[in-house]
């Protein structure tokens, strides 16, 4: 049989490596092969697989657990045996942070490795491990082209006002200014929202994309013009470790006065915080659903109110708002916390249809609402496939 052109997409966050493998078809549409997640880097480390349908063809642990580099062998084992038909072109991978100069996807990230590296201390729980997944590719297949998508990219449209912080000009020349993340999401989202809601897409809408890690994106016409995140992705929402927006002076305070080292309060900002550091036991949205301890519902009402007071911002920004959509592992699957932030959203004009939530919508506002609210899946994978294909052939 003709070997078929393959694409495989990594990202690799700080204790899991999603990945997936495509098939080029003919006029350059992307067939999905194979969905995988290795999770639980460290000592719980296990590899999943699905095809295209969602049926599981592999499910292991990696015996004795796994660091990052192992995790990252056992996925290039697994894609080493599954090829099956496909002669792979090109990896692409998720690289959270670009910097200033990347409004788009580069090629050849050998050679940009050592500016990415620099960037590892503005997202230091992703991008050494997309730099890693690069590297490790690169010893197996030299000859593979590889492409970096940033997720930072996506908000390199906003106005100088979204991205300045108010710091002397010096500070914004050396790169300390408002990036933003996620943005390959956002990218999904806007790809498809014409689908859904061809009037949001052509006006103003906040993507609220929310998992371990939370952001929200004001979006004008499909672009971004403000979003949550900033220098880092520690800014805006409450997120599964992180505190998101704190007051500046607290970190001065731990660091002078409470005896805390750079490190411990790194360690603090991004290890210690958010539904976790609330609840002090868990930051599974799930879980914390579940539980009745009244610090799971103090983490889970903060949560929801950190949301509102964010999206409040954004519709300023936005000089109003069309549609509201939910997206990543809790926007698109915890209606009670769609609930708890659309539920005090009356003044917005969003009237919210609480029996479609429970179904997930994909409409969550009731017919006639001003403003719609919609459940939609993110397809980050795609979107690196894309770009990928788009990058190496021209
Ligand atoms: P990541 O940022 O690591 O990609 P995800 O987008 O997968 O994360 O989101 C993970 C979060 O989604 C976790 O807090 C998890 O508890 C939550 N989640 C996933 N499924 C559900 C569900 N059915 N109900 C509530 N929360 C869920």
């Amino acid at each position: 049989m003709a070997a078929r052109q393959g694409i495989l997409t990594l990202n690799a966050g700080s204790s899991s490596i999603k990945f997936a493998l495509y098939a080029v078809a003919a006029g350059r549409e992307l067939e999905l092969r194979y969905r995988g997640l290795l999770d639980g880097i460290g000592e719980d480390a296990r590899l999943r697989v699905s095809d295209a349908a969602g049926a599981v063809t592999e499910r292991r642990r990696l015996p004795g657990g796994a660091d990052h580099e192992r995790a990252l062998a056992a996925v290039l084992e697994w894609l080493q045996a599954n090829l099956g038909d496909l002669a792979l072109i090109a990896a692409g991978h998720r690289v959270v942070h670009g910097g200033p100069a990347h409004i788009a996807p580069a090629l050849g990230v050998g050679g940009l490795r050592g500016e990415l590296q620099v960037l590892c201390a503005l997202a230091p729980l992703h991008q050494p491990h997309s730099l890693a997944a690069i590297r490790a590719i690169r010893q197996l297949r030299p000859q593979l082209p590889q492409v970096a998508c940033f997720d930072t990219a996506f908000h390199r449209t906003q106005p100088l006002v979204a991205q300045r912080f108010a710091l002397p000009e010096a500070y914004a020349q050396r790169g300390v200014l408002r990036y933003g993340f996620h943005g390959l999401s956002y990218e999904s989202i806007a790809q498809r929202l014409a689908d859904y809601d061809p009037a949001a897409a052509a006006g103003r809408t906040v993507v609220a994309h929310l998992g371990n890690g939370a952001s929200m994106c004001a979006m004008r016409g499909r672009r971004s013009i403000a979003t949550t995140m900033g220098f880092t992705a520690l800014d805006g929402l409450m997120m599964g470790q992180r505190p998101g927006s704190i007051d500046p002076g607290v970190l001065l305070y731990l660091l002078q006065h409470d005896g805390m080292s750079p490190a411990q309060l790194e360690e603090l900002l991004y290890r210690r915080s958010g539904l976790l550091g609330v609840s002090g036991f868990s930051m599974d949205m799930r879980e914390l659903l579940a539980s009745d301890a009244e610090s799971a519902a103090l983490a889970v009402a903060l949560y929801c109110y950190r949301a509102r007071c964010e999206l409040g911002a954004l519709v300023a920004a936005l000089g109003g708002l069309d549609a509201l959509v939910f997206t990543a592992g809790i926007g698109e699957n915890a209606a009670p916390i769609r609930a708890a932030i659309c539920q005090e959203l009356e003044w917005l004009g969003l009237m919210f249809d609480p029996e479609a939530n429970e179904r997930h919508g994909p409409r969550i506002s009731r017919e006639g609402s001003r403003v719609r609210a919609w459940v939609i899946p993110t397809d980050e994978e795609l979107v690196i496939a894309r770009h990928t294909l788009n990058v190496v052939s021209g």
